[in-house]
């Protein structure tokens, strides 16, 4: 306690020191100029350098930067302790336990601001697998930047002077393509497993080669990713799935061992046959409209997921002669309830998951007023979609789809010369109920939104 007090007092003299001897990388080098930093960060940056501290950019947004690829936001690191950083700040707030950082917005952005960490020692309070559980001794940069993940995320870039700090030889394995981790390897996994999942997913995001010292441990030490909290891989399976990488991602996750047991989803993508392609194919437009910088519905992403399962459980039910509708409705629910356990499904989220899903049966329906309800569901372009996926992985026939596009371009007469008697319905032999003389009400359309 009296160690950690002192330490504390300590650093905080040790958070002024100038500048360490990283190597210095000017601009000819790494090519980043200032204006392809955001305002907020330049800002952040050079308020806290004007108060005495030093600042810089750090991680991801430098890294991205050298390979030419967009940043997904900017983290700025600095000798201020997160009080101090509040103080400068109006708009600022701290946040986190884990990790102590602070908010800092501006403009329509937010600034994520840390203060250099000190380096673990053996009052690092760990847990009985040597993960790490608490990190908010201040340090200087230079054990900042050591306790970083890898070579090419331990840069540190002054928008001031255009320069980049480079304490591990970072930018030389950028440009030589190589996916380092600083220190060994094995430690490095042990303190937080996550890190062999960032190593896959930003090798292959940057399309470099893991180092071999770096590789070979994963496959040994997959197993300690089980003692990892499920929201923590929850997130990181998140950002994996949208990083508009998700597909070379998943395979190299794969090539790795690593795709065992880390997500109850992860299993269903790389181990069900029949939903692999299914699965294949959404992720690879998820990917191409990240990259064309569409935004992309997490809803649908995880309904894409989940889908085969949600599908075999619908079959196995309506083969106990339970109604198509309300067995669809129970195979949603048992196979979200599934998944709430392991992944932090939010309530939103669930409810867009249910939507979609609720529509494909009503896309077989093409006779009576039925369609004509169905395209002015809010969410028919979703289930449109989803639908049309279905049918290019091969799980029902594309006829289907494509009626729908003509249905849904053409005008009211030409559509209602499309309507097919529902016996004709597609993918749909099996005998359902006897056409009623009353549909069911304006109350039906509403089942996809409940
Ligand atoms: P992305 O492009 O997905 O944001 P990133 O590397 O920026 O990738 P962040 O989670 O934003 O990932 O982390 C920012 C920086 O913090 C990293 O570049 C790295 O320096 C450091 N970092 C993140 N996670 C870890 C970790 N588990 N261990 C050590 N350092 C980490
Ligand atoms: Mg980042």
């Amino acid at each position: 306690m009296i160690r950690k007090l002192l330490r504390k007092v300590f650093t905080k003299k040790t958070s002024v020191r100038p500048k360490a001897e990283g190597a210095v990388i000017p601009l000819a080098s790494h090519g980043i100029r200032r204006e392809m930093v955001s305002p907020a960060a330049r800002k952040v940056c050079s308020v806290l350098q004007e108060a005495g501290f030093t600042a810089y950019v750090v991680g991801g947004a430098v890294r991205d930067l050298i390979a030419r690829i967009d940043p997904k936001d900017f983290d700025v690191a600095t000798s201020a302790t997160p009080e101090e950083v509040r103080h400068l700040f109006r708009r600022s707030r701290i946040i986190g336990r884990r990790f102590r950082i602070v908010h800092v917005m501006s403009g329509p952005e937010t600034i994520e601001v840390s203060t250099y960490r000190a380096l673990h020692d053996d009052d690092t309070e760990t847990d009985e697998h040597g993960r790490v559980l608490h990190d908010n001794v201040w340090g200087c940069i230079e054990d900042d930047a050591t306790r970083r993940d890898f070579t090419v995320n331990a840069l540190f870039y002054d928008p001031t002077t255009e320069t980049v700090l480079d304490f591990h030889h970072g930018v030389a394995d950028l440009k030589q393509k190589t996916m380092r981790v600083i220190g060994d390897p094995a430690t490095r996994y042990r303190e937080d497993p996550v890190r062999m999942l960032r190593a896959v997913r930003l090798a292959a995001k940057l399309d470099l080669i893991l180092d071999p010292a770096a590789r070979k441990p994963i496959r040994e030490m997959a197993g300690l990713l089980a003692n990892v909290p499920a929201a923590r891989l929850f997130d990181e399976m998140l950002k994996l799935l949208s990083s508009g990488y998700a597909v070379v991602s998943l395979k190299r996750l794969r090539d790795e061992g690593l795709h065992h047991g880390l997500l109850p989803l992860l299993d269903v993508i790389l181990e069900q046959p029949m939903g692999e392609k299914f699965v294949w194919l959404a992720l690879e437009n998820t990917d191409a409209r990240v990259r064309a910088g569409k935004p992309i519905s997490p809803g649908f992403l995880f309904a894409c997921l989940l889908w085969h399962e949600v599908l075999s459980n619908w079959t196995a039910r309506k083969a106990t002669k339970q109604h198509s509708q309300p067995a669809l409705f129970e195979a949603m629910d048992e196979v979200l309830a599934s998944q709430a356990q392991k992944l932090a499904i939010t309530r939103r989220i669930a409810g867009d998951i249910t939507e979609i899903w609720a529509l494909q049966p009503r896309f077989e329906k093409r006779a009576g007023k039925a369609p004509f309800r169905l395209i002015e569901q809010p969410r028919f372009r979703a289930g449109y979609d989803f639908l049309r996926l279905r049918a290019e992985s091969g799980e029902i026939n594309m006829e289907l789809p494509d009626w729908w596009d003509e249905f849904a371009s053409t005008n009211t007469d030409a559509r209602e010369a499309m309507l097919v008697p529902e016996k004709k319905g597609d993918g749909a032999a099996r005998k359902r109920r006897r056409p009623r003389k009353k549909p069911a009400g304006a109350s039906s359309d509403s089942t996809a939104g409940e």
